[in-house]
């Protein structure tokens, strides 16, 4: 089959869940059998994500071949449980720097650069890559952004040129948000209205609709969508709110969506789209009784989706064992000595947060000490790895002054530090030790014993590393190094046997956690914070 290409367009306002709508339909149609990946388009200026603070786009996910990329690709990987790369997600600053690279090679010959035809013929070039080798049967390409915006609008040119181009081998699908007014108990379609006419007026007439709304609505008002925006009546869909994002298939398969598709682009299949294994997650996480309680303790405790992967893999390993997620976000600046003890006291699992920069590590280090001293569960990611780090160091090995450069460069006890290779880096975008790295399992190890494995692959984002010179300090008063990268002998796990479960991982593990296969590390922490409840049951 020729690849199909599924433009998926926002309007009226943002954060209306684009992403998980393209995710969705990609989950459908993969149940039919079909190999699907999808592909985001950012329209601002910055290379990629990576530099960005977590206000303004959430948290920054990490593909296996080491891009720094939007959260959409995270969901991408959790719905469809496939492997993203750097081709599935590009912004606009990247076309522009591939551009003016070809212009200073002199690869124009002459001729004036300008947004159309060669910023356009870049974005249309990056938008057919994935399909060149024919691996995919269909690509699904989110355009972020809002239809109005002025920064959107080459890539819709590019949309239109490209509808013009694949003729039936493509499909542009609306979605947009239709309020509900309270004080006149109405929903308005108005909005609606606008945002296809804008997109009509880029000279692309959207050939399926998704309403996002809070309640599903009336058959009538989808009557009246479908009449002023040119869009068959059986052709506009529902998306309303749903207790979990994970429910959004069902919906969407509810109503067919998987089967206009096709019908659109004139594909035959008989087959009904099978995501059993998904029906079957959701009713296990619906039916789930019990709750476990896990606190994560960073500095986005105002910002849930600076830990998107980490929470939806929390979520993933408590289905998994049955559990409700109760999740609390603990802010690492609130926790001091004297209140630390009610912050965590009925927390059954601690997360210590990944992140950057010195505020809030005191918190994380008076939470440590507490969780290490009471023995609770922990898992520290990344930065929180490192943090258990320095707390030992100060706590039990009687290194006060134990910190990480990244925190205090003068300090006499550098236990983090940076490696020989970034010490004298001055670009600070995509030079951080990114991607996918080997790690070799010690015998015996926590860790060996939740992946079932010796050798595993998991992701990393952090220039700071463990100082090895201190290693057999360390591991003389136990805190054992249980996972080495065999090619480099960086230290990528430490764990204290003595205790029920405390861990560290200098990689994100919640970056390889999908619906179908949870993060082990995940799966064996939610266990032992399920046992941590019954323990306190027994006392
Ligand atoms: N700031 C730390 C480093 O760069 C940890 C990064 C992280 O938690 N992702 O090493």
């Amino acid at each position: 089959m020729f690849t199909k290409y599924i433009f998926v367009t926002g309007g009226v306002v943002s954060s209306l869940g684009k992403g998980i709508v393209a995710a969705s339909i990609g989950k459908l149609l993969q149940g039919r059998g079909y190999k699907v990946t999808i592909q985001k388009f950012d329209p601002y200026i910055n290379i990629d994500p990576g530099t960005l603070n977590p206000y303004e786009h959430g948290e920054c996910y990490v593909t296996s071949d080491g891009c720094e990329t939007d959260l959409d690709l995270g969901h991408y990987e959790r719905f469809l449980n496939i492997l993203t790369s750097k081709a599935n997600n590009v912004t606009a600053g990247r076309i522009y720097q591939n551009v003016i690279n070809k212009e200073r090679k002199g690869n124009f010959l002459g001729k004036t650069v300008q947004v159309i035809p060669h910023i356009t013929d870049e974005i249309k070039h990056n938008i057919m890559i994935l399909g060149k080798k024919g691996d995919y049967d269909f690509i699904i390409i989110e355009i972020g952004g809002t239809v109005g915006d002025i920064e959107s609008l080459p890539f819709l040119e590019s949309v239109r040129q490209l509808v013009w181009e694949l003729v039936e081998n493509c499909l542009c699908i609306h979605l947009t948000y239709v309020p509900y007014i309270v004080a006149s108990k109405e929903v308005k379609t108005k909005p609606t209205q606008h945002s296809v006419k804008s997109l009509q007026e880029q000279g692309i007439q959207p050939n399926i609709l998704v309403l996002r709304t809070e309640k599903e609505l009336d058959r009538n008002i989808c009557r009246k969508v479908a009449l002023f925006c040119n869009v068959d009546e059986s052709s506009v869909i529902q998306s309303y709110d749903v207790p979990s994002i994970y429910e959004v298939p069902i919906i969407l398969k509810k109503q067919a969506l998987d089967e206009i598709i096709l019908n659109k682009m004139h594909i035959t299949n008989n087959i009904e789209s099978d995501i059993t294994h998904w029906e079957n997650f959701i009713k296990k996480m619906k039916s789930a009784k019990q709750t476990v309680t896990i606190g994560i303790v960073g500095k986005y405790a105002d910002l849930p989706d600076a830990y998107k992967s980490i929470s939806e893999s929390l979520l993933q390993a408590a289905t998994f064992h049955k559990h409700k997620l109760n999740l609390i976000l603990i802010h690492s600046e609130k926790i001091n000595e004297y209140n630390v003890i009610s912050h965590l006291k009925n927390i059954n699992g601690i997360i210590i947060a990944p992140g950057f920069g010195k505020r809030g590590i005191e918190g994380k280090l008076i939470a440590l000490k507490y969780a290490r001293e009471k023995n609770k569960p922990t898992f520290g990611i990344c930065l929180g790895m490192q943090c258990m780090i320095i707390e030992f160091a100060r706590n039990v090995l009687g290194l006060t002054d134990a910190n990480s450069t990244e925190i205090d460069q003068t300090t006499s006890e550098k236990v983090i530090d940076l490696m020989e290779k970034q010490k004298h880096l001055t670009v600070v975008g995509g030079s951080m030790r990114l991607g996918t790295y080997e790690c070799q399992l010690e015998k015996n190890s926590k860790a060996i014993k939740a992946y079932k494995t010796n050798i595993i692959k998991e992701r990393h984002r952090h220039r700071y590393e463990f100082n090895i010179t201190y290693k057999n300090l360390f591991e003389k008063k136990g805190m054992k190094c249980t996972g080495i990268n065999p090619d480099t002998n960086l230290v990528e796990i430490i764990e204290i046997p003595n205790l029920n479960w405390y861990i560290g991982t200098q990689f994100h593990p919640e970056y390889q956690s999908t619906i179908v296969k949870p993060n082990p590390l995940f799966i064996s922490f939610i266990e032992a914070s399920i046992s941590s409840i019954n323990k306190i049951l027994h006392v």
